[in-house]
């Protein structure tokens, strides 16, 4: 008799995106001529850009050619690409970054969530909360969370909130942790960590024997200059972290899907006998392992997101995005609502008043604004009291709904 992995089973049902989806199709049905503008999403909307489709239609030519068809390529990525990203992310950045810690996949999202298979099953893991969702299922799904207590809280993560009181930037976990989750820009609060607090976090798990899993999936959104593009403009940072970057936000991949993942040399973690290993070492060969490679077409979309056409292409759209999110922000500030984010990434965090629990409030928009929106508690228990909404909308759309608030009140 087959049996599961019963982890799965300590995860609660993913209600929260569905019931989201059935609640906006029952007010749709029942207000057909309603005109709900959806800022939920935590997709981009726009198209691909011409440098970046003009090199995909290149490629797919290469491949119904004789001469130029390729089949399988490196599971770590084609050089052109790594050499693209070497250049383009890190070099410009004062960053050393080699050839080989490079790991080209096809999204952050499934390297976020695998990563935690290279570390032992009994490692401590903190996570800041709210966050993106999938560094904690991925850890329930291996076996270290322990059970969900009744407060939504599992019982062996170590939880960092990120809260008002701390500028929604999380504080150092309240006892040791060997992995320690951080997205910064951070889905779903849009908080950022600037220079200073991302050293004092470098410095912590270097003293702390502690290994920094960072999502910078928002990095290209980041507008201030006191904000790290990449972990390792901290110096020091290539012996205690790992870099995850995507394609999907910057450029509007989440389609056609690229992301890399930087694992240094000079990262380590110890065996049972109490060895060092390189955690390179391992990363790659769970890479070559599980993993064969993202397409040819798709790897040369992402190195033309590096050429100065799609560079330029690129911070227009991100522009737009942002321009969005000002207009969000600036919106809901006229409205007397109190509202974070915005400012380094495409979310705007918005505290909901009178202590309204936000899947409340979700019905609440869609009635009184038909506006849809992310209850915060999705998010984590912290993330309960806020919603979030997105700027990859239409602007007219956005600026409508603004008006809807501000004129509506509360
Ligand atoms: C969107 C997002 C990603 C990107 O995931 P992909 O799989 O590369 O599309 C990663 N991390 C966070 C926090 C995100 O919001």
């Amino acid at each position: 008799m087959a049996k599961i992995n019963s982890n799965y089973l300590l995860l609660p049902n993913s209600y929260l995106f569905a019931e989201i989806a059935r609640k906006v199709n029952a007010y749709m049905q029942a207000n057909p001529k309603a005109d709900i503008i959806k800022m939920g999403i935590g997709d981009v909307t726009m198209p691909l850009t011409s440098a970046v489709t003009c090199a995909m239609e290149k490629a797919a030519k290469e491949m119904g050619n004789k001469e130029t068809f390729r089949g399988y390529g490196p599971e770590q990525g084609y050089d052109f690409l790594i050499d693209a990203v070497i250049k383009g992310e890190y070099k410009s950045r004062n960053i050393d970054i080699s050839h080989d810690e490079i790991f080209i996949s096809d999204g952050s999202k499934c390297d976020v969530a695998n990563i935690q298979e290279i570390f032992d099953i009994n490692s401590t893991i903190a996570i800041a909360d709210p966050v993106y969702p999938v560094y904690l299922d991925s850890n329930v799904m291996a076996g270290r969370s322990g059970a969900l207590n009744n407060n939504g809280y599992f019982e062996k993560i170590i939880y960092m909130p990120s809260t008002k009181e701390n500028n929604f930037k999380p504080s150092f976990p309240s006892r040791h942790a060997d992995l320690i989750y951080i997205c910064s820009p951070n889905n779903p609060t849009g908080a950022a960590l600037t220079k200073d607090e991302l050293k004092a976090w470098v410095d912590y798990a270097l003293e702390n024997n502690s290994i920094i899993l960072y999502d910078s999936a928002y990095s290209a959104y980041i507008q201030e200059e006191n904000v790290c593009g990449s972990i390792y403009e901290i110096s020091e940072a290539c012996k205690c972290a790992i870099e995850f970057k995507s394609f999907s936000k910057t450029a509007g991949f989440t389609g056609i899907r690229c992301a890399f993942t930087v694992v240094p040399k000079e990262l380590y973690a110890f065996d049972d006998k109490g060895n060092k290993v390189e955690l390179n070492r391992l990363w790659n060969r769970r890479q070559t392992t599980k993993f064969n490679g993202v397409s040819y077409v798709t790897q040369r979309a992402a190195e033309a997101v590096y050429s100065i056409e799609g560079m330029k292409e690129t911070k227009e759209v991100i522009s737009y995005y942002m321009d969005n999110a000002k207009i969000i922000l600036d919106g809901l500030k006229q409205a007397g609502f109190e509202a974070y984010g915005g400012v380094n990434a495409p979310y705007i965090w918005w505290k909901i008043p009178n202590n309204i629990k936000s899947f409340d409030f979700l019905d609440i928009l869609l009635n009184k604004y038909q506006i849809v929106g992310t209850p915060g508690s999705g998010f984590g228990p912290s993330g309960e009291g806020y919603f979030r909404l997105t700027a990859f909308g239409n602007k007219e759309k956005t600026k409508e709904a603004m008006q809807r608030i501000i004129k509506g009140g509360f």
